[in-house]
């Protein structure tokens, strides 16, 4: 008989609760739910599930360690190749990757939950001494301490490669720290993970922004190698009428001052709107969370986008999160006109209905203007979240860099930009991506620049 008891879904906290706090949305798994699930892993010899991860954790492996020998044993495995896994077992797309291709998932319960497992684990593993390793002669400076270059350093850093990050803002951890809301992602898990990377030798010089305080081609010439790994921190607009208007900022914006500034708390000095009736606009999982982190500044917000709930590209489970904290949705709309009081200050928006026509170039069905469908929704705040590029910052004060269109630094897949000794990856590299991309190719950029820097005998 096939076991197909059901998978065990993370708990969550009573939406009428979470919107009154910041603080954690789902305490995660008890060890008895840890380990049921954990003996739902069939331990398949092929584990399909590892073609999903972006940095090839050894699931099956993992999860058989979990069951038999407890957290310490599985967080071993994992950290073999995560080095973030906390982080990742908190905010990574597990349903598009390693969880979409488990056995379980079509007739059998459901796939395993891996990724509250690597959370289990990551939470319950006690800590261990880092041991550093033997130098190997290399010294390496990275750009930027988010997913792409934290993982970048202590790839390098295992290897006894000196590397030190430079970081533009007071705290590293880039979107991790500055971005993803407490609520999905407390910040103090954040900071351990950081400081085991730091006890591997990687050193972090915050308040450093490469382009200003220290040039590119300076750190070229006082490193081996150079990583950049600064992001897509720059926020898209509209570009429509009434987008300079008092209340109207990018979620970008909104995020950074309640996350990294903590604006929500009442003894922040760092000032943000508490609009009562917020519009955001965007359908990511940037959007979802400044909707949700508007609704716990104590607003009534309703989001608006353009195409219909089928293409909302933001996680299932923060689609579903938002709407059960009261989240109103707009879709198949879209914002023509923002418009202001007589003393500047956003009053409302007018939108259109769209459909959704043949798909375009990129295999997506176009939303097209549905005529004489104009209607307004009054709101005192209105955030965007139309997706983010590269900051041209480095590009400007290094014209020889070489990028897209778009502003995206080019590189091979292995993070080689055609310049000698400079690297890149992760969102810099591929435009606005997810943490588990960025640290892949951070990971693959520490190999490639091991194998080109290492000394010769
Ligand atoms: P970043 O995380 O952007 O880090 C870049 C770092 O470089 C920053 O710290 C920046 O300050 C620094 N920097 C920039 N310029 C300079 C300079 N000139 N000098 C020095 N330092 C510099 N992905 C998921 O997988 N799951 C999610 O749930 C998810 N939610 C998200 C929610 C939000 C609000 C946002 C904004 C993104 C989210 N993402 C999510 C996407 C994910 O966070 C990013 O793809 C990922 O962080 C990219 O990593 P990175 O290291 O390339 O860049
Ligand atoms: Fe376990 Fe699913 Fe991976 Fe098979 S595919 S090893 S059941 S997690």
């Amino acid at each position: 008989m096939m076991d197909k008891t059901l998978r065990n879904a993370l708990p969550a906290r009573e939406a009428s609760e979470r919107i009154k706090d910041f603080f954690e949305v789902s305490p995660g798994f008890s060890e008895q739910t840890a380990l049921a699930e954990a003996a739902r892993c069939l331990s398949c010899k092929n584990a399909p599930c590892m073609k999903g991860c972006p940095v090839g954790v050894h699931i099956p492996d993992f999860i058989a360690a979990l069951r038999t020998e407890g957290a310490q044993a599985a967080a071993a495995v994992i950290s073999a190749d995560n080095n973030l896994p906390a982080v990742c077992g908190r905010v990574c797309p597990q349903e598009n990757q390693c969880e979409k291709f488990c056995i379980r998932r079509e007739k059998l319960g459901g796939s395993v939950s891996i990724g509250a497992l690597e959370r289990f684990v990551a939470d319950h593993a006690p800590e261990t001494e880092k041991r550093r390793p033997a130098p190997c002669g290399i010294s390496v400076a990275v750009v930027g301490s988010g997913p792409a270059g934290l993982s970048c350093a202590a790839d390098l850093a295992k290897a006894g490669a000196k590397v030190t990050v430079f970081e533009a803002l007071h705290k590293a951890g880039g979107v991790l720290e500055y971005g993803i809301p407490e609520f999905r992602l407390p910040k103090a898990v954040v900071d351990k993970e950081i400081k085991a990377l730091e006890a591997l030798g990687v050193e972090i010089r915050c308040d450093e922004v490469v382009g200003r305080s220290v040039t590119l081609p300076e750190l070229m010439e006082t490193h081996d190698a150079v990583f950049i790994g600064s992001g897509a921190g720059l926020p898209l607009f509209l570009g429509i009428d009434g987008e300079t208007l008092c209340g109207v900022l990018s979620a970008n914006e909104l995020l950074t001052r309640v996350n990294l500034m903590k604006a929500y708390r009442e003894d922040a000095v760092t000032p943000v709107p508490r609009g009562k009736n917020v519009v955001v606009v965007g359908a990511g999982n940037v959007a979802m969370d400044a909707a949700r982190t508007a609704r716990r500044l104590g607003a009534e917000v309703t989001l608006v986008y353009r195409r219909s709930r089928a293409e909302m590209p933001a996680r299932a489970e923060e689609i579903a999160h938002a709407e059960e904290e009261g989240i109103k949705f707009e879709l198949l709309t879209n914002p023509v006109r923002i418009h202001g009081d007589e003393k500047g200050f956003v009053c409302g928006v007018t939108c259109v209905r769209m459909r959704l026509g043949e798909p375009g170039k990129d295999g997506r069905r176009r939303p097209i203007v549905v005529e004489g469908s104009e209607f307004d929704i009054p709101c005192d705040e209105l955030v965007v979240a139309l997706g983010t590029t590269p900051n041209p910052l480095i590009k400007s004060s290094y014209p020889d860099l070489p990028t897209t269109e778009k502003g995206t630094v080019i590189a091979d897949e292995n993070g080689r930009t055609p310049i000698p000794r400079l690297y890149a990856g992760g969102d810099a590299m591929t435009g606005a991506a997810t943490v588990i991309l960025a640290m892949g190719a951070g990971k693959r950029a520490a190999k490639a620049i091991l194998e080109d820097c290492a000394p010769r005998a």
